[in-house]
């Protein structure tokens, strides 16, 4: 086997999602001299990359701006799979790992259908050797899979080296991220051919990303550090939250509280944050992987250890539906709720897992009207999401039920509670004097986000009821 040192030219990266399309879009803009092609099955999603007019498939601030500058460059998308994986020296493997639906683990472990999809493709058509790079999330020792199935399968020649490459971008920053990376993390076999592999990306990252941010380690540390990662960031939401509904209890301030504790070097103020709960494609998912992984290593009390910050965030999204009902007098029959913000977090358009998804269901279930406002969302999607939601209701009822609204303070019209969901910061600067007149009274706000001056809200007239402040009427 060759262990010269790799020169990548040609990257193909399979998956044109959240992650394939910024990561590889940067990858492109930063290394001019390398040709980029990012390919996907989704003919609608590659169509929306290539769009002429830049309606790219997903929403992330400064994404646009890089795609005008490497499309057409040495930036490519395609649906043609099996070109792009012939054509590369590297291929970035970005596909979706959702958790498992039905079968085996269902509702824990990772459905790595779609990986293996991808990794039987790479082995079919590869008439050459290749550099594999897991981009997607994956439970601890994937890669070790993926090699087998490389090798059972190759053409003669072909010699495949498995690198784990995690992505710790987050949407909504997903550019600047990219652009200053905290770290990027290379796993790798400790074999000279695996070792010049990790050369071969290392020089890939070396055009933006200073050497010392580029961590190097074994594959299965680097699969287990993005989920310890993703779990870890969790757990400190999930604790802050906990906190919250102590603070609601007590009289104390969540904010005066995040505070304190984040002062602490140790601790450090960044993600101590309460909120209605958190959502994202990720943080449930790696979380439960991780349980899954523990349970299946016998190793019980750690499962249980992880499966509490996924209860938590539940609870806290039920808590704070409960306490609009409660707050309502009791009853939100027939009650209009305006619901800001849809997406899973400000600055992006994804609504995987979204705390507004279960509040809502939630106020249907208490039958009231709902209005919903979010300036990125599809309302293809909200509708798609609100079905999934409640799969026994007919779309017509859930139509009957919700409103999608143009503007926020259109959605706030005639309702009895404003419910901010998503921290976006044009709902902080919204006309509240406005929104006042035009909602039924008493005026209620429920902020999830401790996104508004609550005291300037009072001031108009508004009964205010933030996340993890002991002010309750
Ligand atoms: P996504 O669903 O947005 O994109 C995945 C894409 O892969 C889809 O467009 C799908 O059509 C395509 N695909 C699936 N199988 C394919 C195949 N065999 N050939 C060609 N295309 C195929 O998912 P995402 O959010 O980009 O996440 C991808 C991975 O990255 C996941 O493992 C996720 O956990 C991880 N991750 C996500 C984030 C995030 O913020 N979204 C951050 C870090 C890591």
């Amino acid at each position: 086997l060759s262990t010269s040192p790799v020169k990548v030219t040609k990257i193909c990266c399979i998956g044109a999602g959240y992650v394939g399309g910024p990561t590889c879009a940067v990858i492109a803009l930063k290394c001019p001299h390398i040709q980029v092609t990012i390919v996907d099955l989704n003919e609608a999603r590659v169509d929306a990359w290539n769009s002429e007019d830049f309606k790219l498939p997903i929403y992330e601030p400064g994404l646009e701006e890089v795609v005008r500058k490497a499309r057409g460059r040495n930036l490519f998308f395609s649906t043609d799979v099996d070109k792009g994986i012939q054509d590369a020296d590297l291929i970035f493997v970005s596909v979706n790992t959702p958790t498992k639906k039905s079968g085996v683990g269902a509702g824990f472990a990772a459905d790595l259908n779609y990986v293996e999809l991808a990794t039987r493709r790479i082995a079919a058509v590869a008439n050459s050797s290749k550099i594999v790079v897991e981009k997607s999330t994956v439970p601890c020792r994937t890669a070790e899979s993926m090699r087998t199935i490389l090798e059972a399968n190759s053409k003669p020649g072909c010699h495949f080296d498995i690198l784990s490459n995690p992505e710790f971008l987050a949407e909504g920053t997903a550019i600047s991220d990219l652009f200053a990376p905290d770290r990027v993390l290379i796993g790798s076999l400790q074999t000279p051919e695996g070792i010049a592999a990790c050369v071969a990306l290392k020089d890939v990252y070396k055009n933006w990303v200073p050497a010392e941010k580029v961590l190097t380690v074994g594959l299965w540390s680097s699969e287990l550090s993005k989920l310890a990662a993703n779990a870890m960031l969790a757990q400190r939401i999930s604790s802050i939250n906990a906190l919250s509904a102590i603070c609601e209890a007590t009289g104390a301030n969540i904010d005066e509280v995040a505070h304190a504790v984040g002062k602490d070097t140790r601790v450090g103020p960044k993600f101590l944050k309460a909120s209605v709960g958190f959502g994202g494609s990720c943080f449930q998912k790696d979380i439960l992987n991780l349980v899954y992984l523990s349970e299946s290593l016998h190793l019980p009390e750690v499962a249980a250890y992880w499966r509490q910050v996924v209860e938590m965030n539940e609870y806290q999204k039920r808590r704070f539906a409960k306490t609009v009902v409660d707050t309502l007098f009791n009853t939100i029959t027939g009650k209009r709720i305006a619901v800001l913000g849809f997406a899973f977090k400000a600055d992006t358009g994804d609504t995987r897992e979204s705390a507004a998804i279960s509040l809502i269901r939630d106020f249907q279930d208490e039958r009231a009207l709902v209005n919903v406002y979010d300036p990125q969302v599809p309302h293809d999607q909200i509708w798609l999401d609100l079905q999934e939601a409640s799969p026994r209701l007919p779309i017509e009822q859930i139509k009957k039920q919700v409103t999608i609204c143009p503007s926020a303070l259109e959605a706030c019209r005639n309702a009895e509670a404003v419910v901010i969901a998503t921290e976006w910061a044009e709902f902080r600067e919204i006309d509240w004097e406005a929104v006042y007149k035009n909602m039924n009274k008493p005026a209620f706000v429920f902020d999830g986000r401790l996104l508004v001056d609550a005291e300037k809200l009072r001031k108009i007239g508004f009964k205010v009821t933030s996340i993890g402040r002991g002010e309750r009427l």
